[in-house]
């Protein structure tokens, strides 16, 4: 006998619980088990007690946070039985290790998204699309505003620059956690073999990235370089930086920032930067609607982000929509 999925999936105050199983999936609160969908801040909280995630997750969170009392990993595709449901994983294409997780149980099938992205990356497995009956989405982009350029043509952008201006610093504002890497590979593949200089909030990430398997290529810390032998080279630094004191022992610098926000010129304006770069890692308003195609879902739950015009087109797409309203998500591209 087949059973609504809002029977047995609830939205509570501390996240999406999966009843039958006794777990929550990216709780905004400290809970006893979680499922959990990727390292961003704002999906893995500390202090739960067991935490199940791919096994690049896990060593994000012990970076990041600390280790959780108990951890399991499951690799993308491997399915365990918790309670009455069973759990398998499969990528998102988001960031190092992030993946969705898909819930199966009394002969439905709900899959939650977590952040994700169509677009290639270099640094992570790509999203794999799974049929379902209930499709929970991310809308951080959802407006048809958002289209994301291919990230090697901002990328192709960023080097050209370089060349116009070889006297002057590139300080480039990236998320700590996946753009980070992402940017660097992308320079690699494009063929920027030089030093890339990192912010120290940045070093510890990018080190694990390469532990794991990621190439980043030379990377150097931009700490204690004199002022000379930083014209000319790109330095990356979290976003939050690009204003304060530290960037001024650059050489000139020309600040750059990469996020799907960069699409909005008035935010790249008020934060003062020159060349805003449309990198994201969350899906844009194509591939979000695409996505929902792929996975044949029904039904469309939208957990955050921009809620509306995405299930309006849900609904005009003949599906069952519903925001889902959470707590606790921040738009981790924010600066
Ligand atoms: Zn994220
Ligand atoms: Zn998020």
């Amino acid at each position: 006998m087949t059973v609504s999925p809002e029977s047995w999936v609830d939205v509570r105050p501390e996240g999406l619980y999966v009843r039958p199983g006794g777990f929550y999936v990216d709780p905004a609160r400290a809970v006893d088990r979680a499922v959990v969908t990727h390292g961003h801040a704002d999906h893995a909280r500390p202090g739960h007690g067991a935490v199940l995630a791919t096994a690049q997750t896990l060593r994000i969170i012990a970076a990041r946070l600390a280790a959780p009392a108990s951890a399991q990993s499951l690799a993308h595709g491997e399915r365990v039985r918790i309670g009455d449901v069973t759990v398998w994983l499969s990528p998102a294409g988001h960031v190092l290790g992030s993946a969705q997780v898909v819930l199966e149980h009394a002969g439905t099938r709900v899959v939650v998204s977590g952040d994700y992205k169509r677009q290639e990356d270099p640094t992570c497995a790509g999203f794999e699309p799974v049929a379902c009956d209930v499709f929970v989405t991310e809308a951080t982009f959802g407006l048809p505003v958002f289209r994301h350029p291919p990230a090697e043509a901002e990328i192709g952008r960023l080097l050209r620059s370089l060349h116009l201006f070889p006297e002057r610093a590139h300080l480039v504002g990236v998320y700590a956690l996946g753009k980070c890497q992402r940017v660097i590979a992308l320079l690699r593949r494009a063929g920027y073999d030089r030093p890339i200089y990192l912010h120290g909030a940045l070093q510890g990430l990018c080190a694990l990235y390469e532990e794991l398997g990621v190439p980043l290529g030379p990377l150097l810390p931009a700490m204690g370089m004199a002022k000379a032998d930083l014209e000319g080279q790109i330095v990356l630094c979290p976003p939050s930086a690009l204003a304060d004191r530290w960037s001024r022992r650059l050489p000139d610098p020309l600040i750059v920032a990469a996020s799907g926000w960069m699409r909005v010129r008035q935010r790249a304006k008020q934060r003062g930067v020159e060349l805003p770069l449309v990198i994201s890692d969350h899906a844009d308003w194509t591939e979000l609607l695409q996505t929902m195609e792929d996975t044949g879902a029904p039904e469309i739950w939208v957990t955050h982000g921009r809620e509306e015009a995405l299930v309006f087109a849900a609904l005009q797409r003949g599906r069952k929509a519903r925001a889902l309203a959470m707590v606790g998500r921040e738009e981790d591209e924010a600066e």
